[in-house]
């Protein structure tokens, strides 16, 4: 509470008229705002005059604070309290002059729609090479019944009379630094500006109505798993003619029975038999293309992987594709016949009992092959 005399604090006299004091309250809380006034102490002085005019502009107050003095205000006096708020206007032309807003846009200006979000699941092969895909949601569209107005067909709403039609309204907020005007969707109206008093049967006088919507999108080829189609304008509808919202289809890829995938790169896992890796064989290898030949070179180990160029992935932005990574695992016989286990034996006696140790492990070789 300010210790000194609250007719000083405003500038006035003892006889000021209520004008005078309303005059000069108005033309030191312009220039103490402090969203104005960057001086330190215009706070202080912002509050000091604020609460000397709580008591002068209250012909009560005023006329206890001339007998008594502050003390003669009790719990009436001083603080910081609602004394301007017959004054928000002051704050919102000094504020509106200084750049900041006021919050005085209309609520009826163009908004855009609600964005929409669906998840679309793919195979493997037509995240590879794209497809047109048939997708169905619900989005709310502009009812039909009543073209949007809510109002029940042949009847029209009615302005708004606690809003005027705004849509609208303002209120005075207190803050330790005085009054504030903000505006606020009507809540009589919701902002609409209007009434509707037989609401349309459909929307209920929502103006809005759910529709399933069916459409054909092309999902262009290399899309992955987590990649994002965005459809412009098939979105919730925008609002007092603003644009409608999107659709964002969020792409999933269903597992594949053979391939893997590695950005764009495929991965087969391949198992050759002894023989094969030993002596060298040409395979048949499925590819995303179909059935490719692949040459096994004689003494090819375990582990090994072979690139088979351009039939991986396609990009998706941008023209190639992924090459096919061949991964070989050496399969072991666990059952012989007579005729194999007579061959191994003699190969046994031929390969002798030496061992050596490796000095590279298998999962380091595989490592460095596959590049992490
Ligand atoms: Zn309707
Ligand atoms: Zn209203």
């Amino acid at each position: 509470m300010s210790n000194r005399d609250y007719y000083e604090i405003l500038g006035v006299g003892r006889n000021a008229s209520d004008d005078e004091i309303k005059g000069a309250f108005r033309k030191l809380a312009r220039q103490y705002h402090p969203d104005v006034n960057k001086e330190h102490d215009a706070e202080e002085k912002f509050k000091e005059i604020n609460e000397a005019y709580g008591v002068l502009s209250d012909s009560d107050k005023r006329a206890r604070y001339d007998r008594f003095g502050k003390e003669g205000l009790g719990n009436m006096g001083g603080g910081f309290h609602d004394y301007s708020a017959d004054f928000g206007d002051i704050f919102e032309d000094l504020l509106s002059g200084f750049g900041f807003s006021t919050g005085r846009r209309s609520r009826k200006s163009p908004r855009r729609g609600r964005d929409l979000q669906m998840q679309v699941t793919l195979n493997f092969e037509e995240a590879v090479f794209g497809v047109e895909k048939d997708i169905e949601f619900q989005r709310e569209e502009t009812c039909s019944r009543c073209n949007g107005s809510g109002a029940e067909p042949g009847t029209s709403p009615t302005r708004c009379s606690t809003c005027n039609g705004q849509g609208e309204v303002r209120q005075v907020r207190q803050t330790f630094l005085g009054s504030m005007v903000q505006t606020a969707t009507c809540p009589a109206c919701n902002g609409r500006g209007e009434i509707i008093s037989s609401p349309c049967h459909t929307c209920r006088g929502g103006g809005l109505e759910r529709k399933v919507i069916k459409k054909k999108v092309q999902i262009p080829a290399g899309v992955d798993v987590g990649t994002q189609i965005r459809l412009n304008g098939e979105g919730g509808p925008g609002v007092f003619g603003g644009p409608s919202g999107s659709l964002f289809l969020v792409l999933d890829v269903r597992p594949h029975k053979f391939f893997k995938r590695r950005d764009n790169d495929v991965l087969l896992n391949l198992d050759i038999n002894i023989a094969q890796a030993v002596l060298g064989a040409e395979v048949q290898v499925p590819t995303l293309d179909g059935d490719e030949k692949l040459k096994i070179p004689a003494g090819t180990q375990p582990g090994k992987v072979f690139h088979i160029r351009g039939k991986g992935v396609p990009h998706l932005r941008r023209n190639g594709r992924g090459d096919q990574l061949v991964l070989i695992n050496v399969e072991i016989p666990a059952k012989l016949t007579k005729e194999q286990k007579d061959l191994f034996e003699k190969l046994a006696e031929s390969l002798g009992t030496s061992v050596k140790p490796q000095e590279k492990g298998f999962l380091d070789w595989l490592n460095e092959r596959l590049g992490g």
